[in-house]
């Protein structure tokens, strides 16, 4: 009896001592998402939440990747500079380790590393690439391909077929372009030869079924072949968040999926201090957030979702000289053209040598801006001098280059008159080192939510999903 009495009070004992272990036991995340804001520092963040707030009329309003449980910080630097660009931030982010700026997916040295997609497609997942820009730029580019140099689109494109990754999607491939490709084979060829499919519309995007492996981009590209700015409403583009529903359709199975989803002209918007433009990317890109969101709702136990960005662009600041602590969102909301609208009628103005009333009294109109006090028709005739010297010929003194960088002087003036109106300051026409926001949701989000750098979020990410460190 009494030895009955002790083996099962042993037994209640091995039951405490196991049972939590077990219950600890962690959960492999088998649906993966990495959603990337190029350039999307805490700013850019807190600007497109603004004018969210402000166009909807609801004061309350949030990001999505606002409202997601966690919420850290990353630090961005590269191997060579507390600056990075977005091929050495990339290659951290996808490989965990830390490399020089320029370099795609190798270690300083030129050494291969090994991405977190790769790992993945070895392990049996499905992988997916998305992005707004070009597919082999630099921050898509980091999971699939290995270049000593980020301009190097063609052999970075030619790196595409031969991944064997399920589904690329997104703006078109720069590297194809005659410049880039020469008398080298066609990307699209060698892919077509690696038996995928390639489509360039909506409605073949929603009739293609999983298990080919697809490469999709927008119909409808501008020169860098990414898809237009969601600002300009060009007719005819497939949206970033088109590419992102039907990709995970496709990549949805059993054996899961990691895909890397990029909002990648955040950061070419900020490059030109282009505020509403940047907003509207930045809200685009949260529209793909929310609809990964939807999947994780349904998938609650085996998604992980992870929002970060690669650095930030332009030192987007809230405040400025001329207003104070005020800060103004109708300027902004007024603006109805991108950075890129604006230089093709600076170069118009060159070529038909428009006098200064008619390119002011256009510009108020494409901008909402009814008068221009004094130093706003100082800065816009200045910027027209310059602009209508061709922009080989320019020559830029010191406070010249600060105002404008060697960007379209008029555009950026006119862009200037609106955020400093708005009450937005820029401390550069390039990236800044500040460390950005990262947001998770769903299984070992909790691993997302102190400060770490941006290798430890790509480590954190591969324990998660059961993949060593490489
Ligand atoms: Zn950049």
């Amino acid at each position: 009896m009494f030895s009955r009495l002790r083996s099962r009070f042993l037994l209640l004992i091995a039951c405490i001592l196991v049972l939590p272990l077990g219950a600890q036991e962690a959960k492999r995340a088998k649906y993966v998402f990495l959603l990337i804001g190029d350039g999307m520092g805490v700013n850019q963040r807190y600007l497109a939440e603004q004018m969210l707030r402000y166009t909807s009329g609801d004061p309350k309003r949030q990001l999505v990747m606002n409202q997601l449980p966690v919420q850290g910080l990353t630090t961005t630097y590269s191997a060579n500079s507390v600056i990075t660009d977005s091929a050495a931030a990339g290659t951290a982010l996808a490989c965990g380790v830390k490399t020089n700026n320029g370099k795609i997916g190798v270690l300083p040295d030129g050494t291969a590393a090994v991405s977190i997609a790769e790992q993945a497609k070895q392990a049996g997942m499905r992988v997916g690439i998305i992005t707004s820009v070009s597919i082999d730029h630099a921050t898509p580019a980091v999971f699939y391909a290995h270049e000593g140099g980020r301009n190097s689109y063609y052999e970075i494109a030619a790196s595409l077929p031969k991944s064997g990754f399920d589904f690329f999607g997104g703006g078109k491939s720069l590297g194809d372009q005659p410049n880039y490709r020469r008398n080298r084979p066609s990307v699209v060829d060698l892919a077509t030869a690696k038996g995928y499919r390639l489509i360039d519309s909506l409605a073949g995007l929603q009739a293609a079924t999983p298990g080919t492996p697809v490469w999709a981009y927008s119909p409808v590209v501008d020169g860098a072949a990414a898809i237009p700015y969601e600002i300009d409403k060009t007719e005819g583009i497939i949206p970033l968040a088109d590419f992102a529903t039907q990709g995970i359709r496709l990549l949805d199975n059993p054996n899961g999926f990691f895909v890397m989803i990029e909002g990648g002209r955040i950061d070419w918007a900020c490059h030109v201090n282009d505020p509403m433009t940047a907003a509207i990317e930045t809200q685009a890109f949260d529209r793909v957030v929310e609809i990964a969101c939807a999947f994780q709702r349904q998938h609650p136990d085996d998604t992980l979702i992870v929002v970060t960005a690669d650095h930030e662009t332009g030192g987007m600041s809230f405040g400025s000289t001329f207003t104070g602590y005020a800060f103004h969102p109708e300027p902004l909301a007024a603006q109805t053209v991108s950075y890129e609208k604006l230089v093709g009628y600076a170069s118009r103005y060159r070529k038909e040598n428009t006098p200064y009333f008619d390119v002011s009294t256009e510009l108020r109109q494409l901008l909402g801006l009814e008068v221009l006090n004094h130093w706003e028709n100082e800065l816009l005739r200045n910027a027209l001098e310059m602009t209508k010297v061709a922009p080989a010929d320019r020559h830029y003194d010191w406070a010249q280059l600060e105002r404008y960088g060697k960007n379209e002087p008029l555009a950026v003036a006119c862009l200037k008159i609106v955020s400093s109106r708005a009450g937005l300051g820029w401390g550069t026409f390039a990236h800044t080192g500040t460390p950005v926001q990262t947001s998770a949701i769903g299984v070992g989000a909790e691993r997302f939510a102190d400060l770490y750098d941006n290798t430890e979020l790509c480590n954190r990410m591969r324990e998660l999903m059961g993949l060593p460190k490489p």
